[in-house]
């Protein structure tokens, strides 16, 4: 006999809830309950004679069986997958969409005229480092909170929302104020006081994928932030660890069927972590396309030789443009549509902040 998941629409009141739960007591025992973003959630422990129905009570959107813990990732709770909201961004509606921008904000002029420089090929999104967990302490460690107050700039400039990596729980509230999603990198998966603050602030929450995590870990990292209630999360493929050293990390794009399969969240893939070589953005973005990625994170610089950080990965914006063009081939091809949001103007941009 297994357990059960009975999950609600969101206009079911906790008072609604109760009643189910005093309701159940006196069938299945007490129930447990939980939240899927906007919808509750109840585990409903078996019963030898099964769960009594009260037509007073609502009706569940859906009842699941359990064979183990309850995953609130689980594709099961939601198969329609859940929309996740960057600004003015829609992630996870069945469109291909494009993150881009420099691994680390470095000044106000990098920035600027890469996030110009993305904008004009269309992406939905700026990626930009402030905080950079370095893998030495002597490397660039990023303008902290200086690098967040240009990130802010850069999205009035160009109306792009802006994702970037938070590192430490007692900053979450501080950049969560800025960002328009928080990144959790592969360094930090499973810091679990810095994912339980990131999904308590009510932001969206890209995870990435720990490289010597298994897909079932990062699944078991991202219930830490759903588990506060906060749907919006976007799982990230960033590469793994194996005994191949002509790429940076190897990018798992098998693990991108899987995290669709096993969960209803929104999957990025970023090929500039994974690969490490500009030449193989393009061919591992259109794949991560192919294989149904929900969203890409690629790092781009106007001038990648003088970066102070992850400069050999990165695209030049040319090179940039010449992939967002193959990648809107490939997507009505395969039926689907490029993500965009309102673009700026970009005569003004341009006149702005020439590249
Ligand atoms: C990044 O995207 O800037 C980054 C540091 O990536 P990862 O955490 O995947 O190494
Ligand atoms: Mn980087």
């Amino acid at each position: 006999m297994v357990d059960k998941v009975l999950v609600f629409d969101p206009a079911v009141t906790d008072e609604q809830i109760q009643a189910w739960q005093h309701h159940l007591k006196l069938t299945n025992g007490r129930s447990t309950t939980r939240r899927l973003g906007p919808n509750p959630v109840l585990v409903v422990p078996a019963a030898p004679q099964g769960t009594a129905v009260s037509d007073q009570l609502p009706v569940p959107l859906r009842e699941i069986a359990l064979t183990g813990e309850i995953r609130l990732s689980d594709r099961s709770l939601r198969p329609e997958g859940t929309i996740v909201r960057i600004g003015p961004a829609i992630i996870g509606d069945g469109a291909v969409n494009v993150f881009a921008g420099p691994c680390a904000v470095e000044t106000w002029e990098q920035l600027i005229a890469t996030a110009t420089a993305v904008a004009q090929c269309g992406v939905i999104g700026l990626r930009g480092g402030a905080f950079k967990p370095r893998t030495s302490p002597y490397s660039f460690q990023g303008l902290q909170w200086a690098g967040l107050d240009l990130l802010a700039k850069a999205r009035e400039r160009t109306g792009l929302p802006v994702l970037t990596e938070v590192v430490e729980p007692d900053h979450v509230g501080r950049v969560a104020a800025t960002a328009d999603a928080l990144q959790i990198g592969a360094r930090n998966m499973q810091n679990f006081s810095l994912l339980t603050a990131a999904g308590k602030s009510g932001k969206p929450v890209v995870l990435k994928r720990g490289f010597g995590a298994t897909i079932d870990e990062t699944l078991g990292a991202a219930e830490y932030l759903l588990n506060q209630g906060n749907d919006q999360v976007i799982i990230c493929e960033r590469g793994i660890r194996t005994f191949e050293n002509a790429t940076r990390f190897t990018l798992d794009l098998s693990a991108v069927a899987v995290f669709k399969q096993r969960s209803h969240l929104p999957v990025m893939v970023d090929p500039s972590h994974a690969a490490g070589i500009p030449a193989l953005i393009e061919p591992l973005s259109l794949a991560a396309a192919a294989v149904g990625a929900d969203a890409l994170l690629i790092d781009v610089h106007v001038r990648p030789e003088q970066a102070l950080c992850d400069g050999k990965q990165a695209m030049l914006p040319r090179d940039f443009a010449t992939l967002m063009g193959k990648l809107e081939v490939l997507a009505m091809g395969a039926g689907r549509k490029m993500g965009s949001v309102p673009q700026p103007d970009v005569e003004e941009l341009m006149a702005q902040n020439p590249v």
